[in-house]
């Protein structure tokens, strides 16, 4: 059985990636764990964790264990399992594969500038790495900070098998004897990783590139536990398109910020699972599609961009196939926030005529603006061209008068006026719409004006088009 985490930290970072694990823990029949790594008190805060909860809930990630779902290897929050990794920093200790360090950040600070300075790559020294036990026991008696670091085997390479980069050698001397138990007694991320990958059984770690580097030290703190490392599979990091990681520049923090937006979540879904992986030439995938297709032989090497245009294509797309009843439930709260409150039956039917036509929900409240609002501002080109000619007015005082003796006001009869006005005067039907269009809406641009009449209804029609007659 295959076992997958995402272990996003709650950091304010966007973490969209999961979405990626998530299909693959699915796509294996395998199970999802969520793992919350908040060891750095200074960047972790409880809003960050919350939005990653929504964010995954609000695009249908689940997760089969982890905060608020259990499973037999929690608790899934690394605060709460700071006896566990002292008991393995401990065990390390023990067998002389990590030792204490007391050199200051000060010290450090100055032996990298130094080594920056004769063209080195800055790495630890091992100054404390032969300190003698009184000398330790002294210090820490002392109250001296101090840190733990892995005692890195000097020589030799580590190869980390990658499923989609293949073989990556990292020379060990070229790794520091990196830190795994930071001076307020939290464990870093390389060592916390490796001690919960291990504990809760995972079989595969996916995750961003940019971990890629970390990967070699993960794999020596394996083989100095003596356990066997999972698979790796480091997957392309999504940028923003100024190609720097995604963050708060980019216009949101959470995913869940999408939703306030406009986006529906499975245009989200399908556009994160596209970023960096492909099936065929396909675009747009319903959820079980994904789950069925995704495989990582289809991920590329390469970073993927994060950018808006083809989001709101298939936000487009996605608008156009849900069903009316949740259209309406998306737009309604934001139309009485703009225009108060009007008949149910209005709304409905003014949200449907923009069914096909939104590319993110929010929009609905501008282009619907003529439904509610009825001092409208004329597009002043359009306006130039069909109100102060004397053959459009007479069309609409034609149009005027026939509607106004319609009954019933449907969108069938109002359709047969439209036409039968245009048959009897020999014009093209665009010579009648166009200018009702324009005083009806006040643009050229809506939805079928036969929709739009009936909708808006006799009363306020034969107002609009009075109106316009009145236009000098
Ligand atoms: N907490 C790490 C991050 O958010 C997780 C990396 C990993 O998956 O190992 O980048």
């Amino acid at each position: 059985m295959i076992r997958v985490r995402f272990a996003p930290s709650p950091t304010g970072a966007l973490h969209i990636g999961g979405a990626r694990t998530w299909l693959y823990a699915r796509n294996q029949g395998g199970k999802f764990i969520l793992r919350i790594e908040d060891t750095d008190r200074e960047r972790s805060t409880s809003e960050a964790n919350q939005a990653i909860f929504h964010g995954l809930e609000w695009l249908g990630i689940d997760w089969d264990e982890g905060p608020n779902a259990g499973g037999d290897f929690g608790p899934y929050f690394q605060t709460q399992r700071l006896d566990i990794y002292k008991k393995h920093i401990e065990q390390l200790l023990s067998e002389g594969k990590a030792y204490y360090c007391f050199c200051t950040p000060f010290e450090l600070k100055k032996k990298r500038e130094e080594a920056a300075a004769r063209k080195e790559a800055p790495r630890y020294d091992g100054k404390c790495r032969k300190l003698p036990e009184e000398e330790i026991k002294k210090l820490k008696d002392s109250g001296k900070p101090y840190v733990i670091r892995f005692l890195l085997p000097p020589v030799g390479e580590t190869i980390v098998h990658d499923k989609i980069r293949g073989d990556v050698v990292f020379k060990n001397e070229l790794l520091d004897d990196f830190v795994i138990m930071k001076s307020d007694g939290f464990p870093t991320y390389n060592f916390a990783c490796v001690v919960d990958d291990h504990l809760m059984e995972i079989t595969h770690v996916l995750r961003g590139d940019d971990h890629l580097s970390n990967t070699p030290r993960q794999i020596l703190l394996y083989q100095a536990f003596g356990w066997k490392a999972p698979k790796f599979a480091h997957l392309p990091m999504i940028l923003g398109n100024d190609k720097a990681r995604l963050s708060k520049r980019h216009g949101a923090t959470s995913v869940i910020d999408y939703s306030g937006i406009g986006y529906l979540p499975e245009a989200m879904l399908n556009y994160i699972a596209r970023l960096g992986w492909a099936s065929g030439d396909q675009e747009v995938f319903s959820r079980e599609e994904l789950i069925q297709k995704f495989s990582l032989k289809g991920v590329s090497k390469n970073a993927a961009i994060f950018g808006t245009d083809k989001l709101n294509w298939l936000n487009g797309k996605y608008i156009r196939k849900i069903l009316p009843e949740r259209l309406i439930d998306l737009c309604e709260p934001l139309l009485i926030e703009a225009y108060g409150n009007h008949d149910v039956e209005y709304i409905k039917k003014v949200v449907l005529a923009f069914h096909d036509r939104l590319v993110l929900i929010p929009e609905i409240v501008p282009l619907s603006k003529f439904f509610f609002v009825d001092d409208l501002s004329y597009d002043p080109t359009a306006m130039e061209k069909y109100f102060k000619n004397e053959n459009s007015k007479k069309i609409l005082k034609e149009l005027k008068d026939k509607l106004g003796k319609l009954e019933p006001f449907t969108k069938a009869n109002i359709e047969a006026v439209f036409k039968g006005l245009a048959k009897e005067q020999g014009r093209k039907l665009g010579e009648i719409i166009h200018p009702c269009r324009l005083a009806l809406t006040g643009t050229l641009q809506s939805p079928p004006m036969y929709d739009v009449v009936e909708i808006l209804g006799k009363d306020r029609v034969l107002q609009r088009l009075g109106k316009t007659l009145l236009i000098k």
